[in-house]
């Protein structure tokens, strides 16, 4: 256990919030985060897939906008998010991954967070990456269609060995990870992210992370946040 999580005064409800492009490093960032919180870790990407996996009335619904990268609808992701906040594992707290994507959604997840608990604390992150980092990352990345698994760095692998550390199955690029698709998804994350962080800078401080250096170092540097001895 990390000495930090000694220190957490755990009345408030914690919610961390982090904001970053597609190909910042955010799942792997977030996924780390909810360990080191002990909180679970709620990634509307991966909720709304799921959906789209297991052919739900959702998931037929937003499969096409998901492959094209276009936002779904603010029903839809509050519905699927409603959903899951409510469960019991989320009344410590919880680490949100993809959501709020415009101000509008943050306007809804505050009203989603009043109706469900009592207080909180929040802590918002802001992942600093430069764009063409962000392509380049995204192109050597693969996804394993089974067990949903993203590998990084997988570009100067041969074609053969481009197979899924645990269950061996063929990687994959995911449609919407496609060169097109993320310049796409990215100008959206460019159009929205000034009003975002301006909303939430009104409350809490957004905290900005240089994510362009190693996986380890940013996680450092965010968990500092926390515990500013660690
Ligand atoms: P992600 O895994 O976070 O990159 O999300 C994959 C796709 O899911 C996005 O390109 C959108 O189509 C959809 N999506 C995820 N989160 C949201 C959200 N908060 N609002 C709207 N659409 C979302």
């Amino acid at each position: 256990m990390h000495p930090i999580r000694n220190g957490f005064a755990t009345e408030k409800q914690r919610i961390v919030i982090v904001l970053g492009p597609p190909g910042s490093g955010k799942g792997t960032q977030c996924k780390r985060l909810a360990q080191f919180l002990r909180v679970p870790h709620l990634s509307t990407g991966d909720l709304l897939r799921q959906h789209v996996e297991s052919r739900t009335n959702v998931g037929r619904k937003v499969e096409e906008l998901l492959k094209r990268g276009v936002l779904v609808p603010d029903e839809i992701v509050m519905k699927v998010l409603r959903d899951r906040v409510t469960q019991a594992d989320c009344l410590g707290g919880m680490v949100l991954d993809g959501f709020p994507r415009t101000e509008r959604q943050a306007h809804l997840l505050d009203d989603c967070l009043h109706a469900t608990r009592g207080g909180t604390s929040m802590h918002v992150f802001r992942l600093i990456v430069p764009e063409a980092v962000i392509i380049r990352r995204i192109a050597g990345r693969r996804t394993c269609p089974t067990c949903g698994c993203i590998f990084s760095d997988c570009s100067d692998r041969i074609e053969n060995d481009l197979k899924c550390d645990r269950d061996g199955s063929p990687l994959l690029v995911r449609e919407d990870d496609k060169e097109e698709t993320v310049r796409y998804r990215l100008q959206i994350f460019e159009q929205e992210i000034s009003a975002l962080v301006g909303h939430f800078a009104k409350k809490e401080k957004v905290i900005e992370i240089e994510a362009d250096r190693a996986v380890e170092q940013v996680t450092q540097a965010i968990f500092a946040r926390f515990c500013p001895t660690a």
